[in-house]
């Protein structure tokens, strides 16, 4: 048959799907003959080789091929029938019920081949409803059955009629399905071709067909996931030059003389590596990773005074006001009685201050200018701005870097981030974006103990809250919802400081901080809570970034499943901060199984580099790191991490293709062209206009 749409074909014009059932895989996101072969077993179920009946075991999966010796039919309202085989080992009894379609092909003296699961029971049946397959002869070694796709359900569909109308459209359908790499490259890398990947995707007859077709989906996952990047990266290509800004001794003494203690060693290392870069017009782009509370904002600080003494101003910018503010106090502290003028811009500000800060800025006389990201966004000029430090905590600033050159300056990069992201892994996903890693804590730090509880023990850990806040300490409490929703049953930030205030805790003060406060109102809370003026906030995730309160030191976190494990170690990083023993105390809902086991997972570990890979696994790389900035498509079939050879392996493909064919346009790569496309859709649409 011909099908002028090929793989874009609706599957209802396809044999065996038609118009109920095209509903119902509609409903699963599934509409064409395309998606529908990319829907993949979840698993499979081997039978293994075609044994004799004689040895059979118990409960264990099995294929026999024999020959119908007698046929049985019950009539009835759920028809069964049951037949004896024979092979040369002995006999056998196998029944099915709702059999109707076996009617009329089960007759004595066919061979069939069936598999299933050996079960034994009373009436010696061994097998009841196992696939089966007619044979022409007991040599007829095709093997249809050995093998079971298994696949994710789909409403209203058995799982044997997926596995039938995917197998069904397979065969209609082969001759659309093109390959897109070259022979070479498919050989180098020992890749089945695609068509051949796609039959043994859906039925592999053995582990190792099924992981050699895994093998080549996931290469191209991480190949279109690589050319993706690659190909935005040169858009967001710097062309620019950057300023020289040496660092000297003399610089190094006078700047480290502004900290109350020495650098950490983990410091100094990326200190090394930030000044080496920023000695160069080439300019910097740098991702500083570090766990929360690993000493970053030093390491930033410390860029920035190179800067400053290089007579060139810096900008910071933080993800919100809050943290500006934080920072700039922070920094403030540090500068007390250097010449080193630094200011805030935040909203809010009456009109002539924040005019006099511009002016200041603009005629140079402000060296460090704190903010938002609408610092380099909107009216504020620079005279002679050379870096720029963003605090981004956990989203990657893409955005920011071109907005800002298309000012027509081109500083250095410095992207801060408590969310650390194994070392070869951000490497790879962002090529030109050079990390440095702060990979010990400054000591005296304790690790904060993290402890589950079910919902059922509330009132042991508010008892726990209470010693704490009896003790002069402070605490946090944190709901993933401000306001009760009319779908999910969960507690909400505001109905519980309500109630927490005037139930479990009316002896103490407790306040309501959420991220749709009025800024001042957000700040005059943190001011007071800082001045232990409050003992116990009741939060959603603004706290998450950055907050320091060194008295804080327990940590509420209800319905804890339904956060990241890295937003629930952005959280953690917030108690403890001073060397006193920090607690994290998770309350989740102990009825969801593999929401359990990342919590347990989270509460054994304080390292954020195995929080952040568990995280990856869990949630793909597209939530991970915000798919909205950065495209990266979901994988099904590969795994960042266990596959990390594999997508070297690719990159590395995926270079030596764009360097011989920056934007795939010679005619060999045409199709390779159309399935970035379709893969990545309009996300690289810019691609035709290189
Ligand atoms: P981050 O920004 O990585 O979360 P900070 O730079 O805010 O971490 O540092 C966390 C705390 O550790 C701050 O209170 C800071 O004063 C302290 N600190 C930073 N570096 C050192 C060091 N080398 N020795 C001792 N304390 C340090
Ligand atoms: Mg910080």
């Amino acid at each position: 048959m011909n099908y002028p749409d090929g793989l874009d074909t609706n599957i209802r014009f396809s044999k065996g799907v038609g118009p109920q059932r095209a509903k119902l895989f509609e409903r699963v996101g599934i509409y064409t003959v395309g998606q529908l072969i990319d829907f993949f077993p979840s698993r499979y179920r081997f039978f293994g080789r075609v044994k004799k009946i004689a040895d059979l075991k118990p409960h264990q999966d099995a294929v026999i091929i024999g020959r119908v010796e007698s046929v049985q039919w019950q009539y009835g309202r759920r028809s069964r029938v049951i037949i004896d085989i024979s092979d040369d080992s002995g006999w056998t009894t196998i029944r099915w019920f709702n059999s109707n379609y076996l009617s009329g092909k089960l007759k004595v003296g066919q061979w069939i081949k069936v598999a299933g699961r050996v079960s034994y029971s009373l009436d010696d049946t061994v097998f009841t409803n196992p696939k089966i397959q007619f044979l022409t002869s007991p040599e007829d070694d095709s093997d249809e059955i050995n093998t079971q796709p298994v696949y994710p359900t789909i409403k209203g569909i058995y799982p044997r009629t997926v596995a039938y109308i995917v197998g069904r459209v397979l065969e209609d359908f082969e001759e659309y399905i093109e390959e897109w790499h070259s022979s070479e490259l498919l050989r180098k890398n020992h890749l089945l071709n695609i068509r051949e990947a796609y039959k043994l995707i859906h039925k592999p007859a053995n582990h190792k067909q099924a992981e050699k077709a895994r093998l080549r989906f996931a290469y191209d996952e991480l190949f279109f996931m690589q050319l993706g990047i690659l190909l935005s990266r040169r858009k967001r290509q710097i062309t620019g030059k950057s300023v020289k800004l040496p660092c000297g001794d003399k610089i190094d003494t006078h700047i480290r003389r502004r900290f109350p203690f020495p650098l950490t060693d983990s410091q100094d290392k990326v200190i090394r590596e930030i000044v080496s870069d920023m000695n160069s017009t080439r300019p910097m782009y740098r991702l500083l990773q570090g766990d929360v509370g690993a000493g970053k904002t030093v390491v930033a600080l410390y860029a920035g005074l190179v800067a400053v003494a290089n007579h060139y101003q810096v900008a910071i910018m933080a993800p919100t006001e809050i943290l500006a503010q934080q920072h700039y106090q922070k920094l403030c502290k540090y500068l007390e009685g250097s010449r080193v003028k630094i200011a805030l811009l935040v909203g809010g500000m009456k009109k002539s201050v924040r005019d006099e800060i511009l002016r200041e800025v603009s005629e140079g006389k402000i060296d460090i200018l704190i903010g938002t990201h609408s610092l380099i966004q909107k009216d504020v000029k620079f005279s002679s701005l050379a870096l720029v430090i963003i605090d981004e905590q956990h989203k990657f600033g893409v955005a920011q870097r071109s907005a800002i050159q298309s000012k027509g300056i081109c500083p250095h990069y410095l992207v801060m981030t408590a969310t650390p992201i194994p070392r070869s892994l951000a490497l790879t996903i962002f090529g030109d974006l050079q990390v440095s890693t702060i990979d010990k804590l400054p000591p005296g730090r304790k690790p904060v103990k993290t402890k589950l509880y079910r919902q059922s023990q509330i009132n042991e850990v508010w008892n726990f809250v209470k010693s704490k806040l009896k003790a002069g300490e402070q605490g946090f409490i944190v709901y993933p919802l401000l306001n009760p929703s009319d779908k999910l049953e969960l507690k909400s930030a505001a109905e519980q400081a309500e109630y927490l205030a005037k139930n479990v805790f009316p002896e103490f003060r407790v306040e309501l901080i959420h991220g749709q406060m009025k800024s001042e109102t957000k700040r005059d809370i943190m001011r007071k809570f800082k001045e232990k003026q409050i003992d116990l906030l009741v939060a959603t995730v603004v706290i998450e970034v950055g907050i320091d309160v060194p008295d804080a030191t327990v940590l509420v976190i209800e319905h804890s499943e339904r956060f990241g494990l890295s937003q629930l170690h952005q959280l953690r990083g917030r108690v403890g901060r001073s060397g006193q023993q920090g607690y994290c105390l998770l309350i989740a809902d102990a009825r969801n199984k593999i929401a359990k086991k990342r919590l347990s997972v989270f509460t054994k570990t304080t390292d954020g580099f195995k929080i952040a890979e568990e995280d990856l696994r869990i949630r793909g790389p597209g939530e991970f790191f915000g798919t909205a900035q950065h495209g990266l498509p979901e994988l099904k079939v590969a795994d960042l991490i266990d596959d990390y050879q594999l997508m070297l392996i690719a990159r590395n493909d995926v270079q030596k293709i764009l360097r011989d064919d920056p934007h795939l346009a010679k005619v060999e790569h045409k199709k390779l062209r159309e399935q970035l496309i379709r893969r990545l859709g309009d996300k690289f649409k810019f691609i035709d206009a290189g």
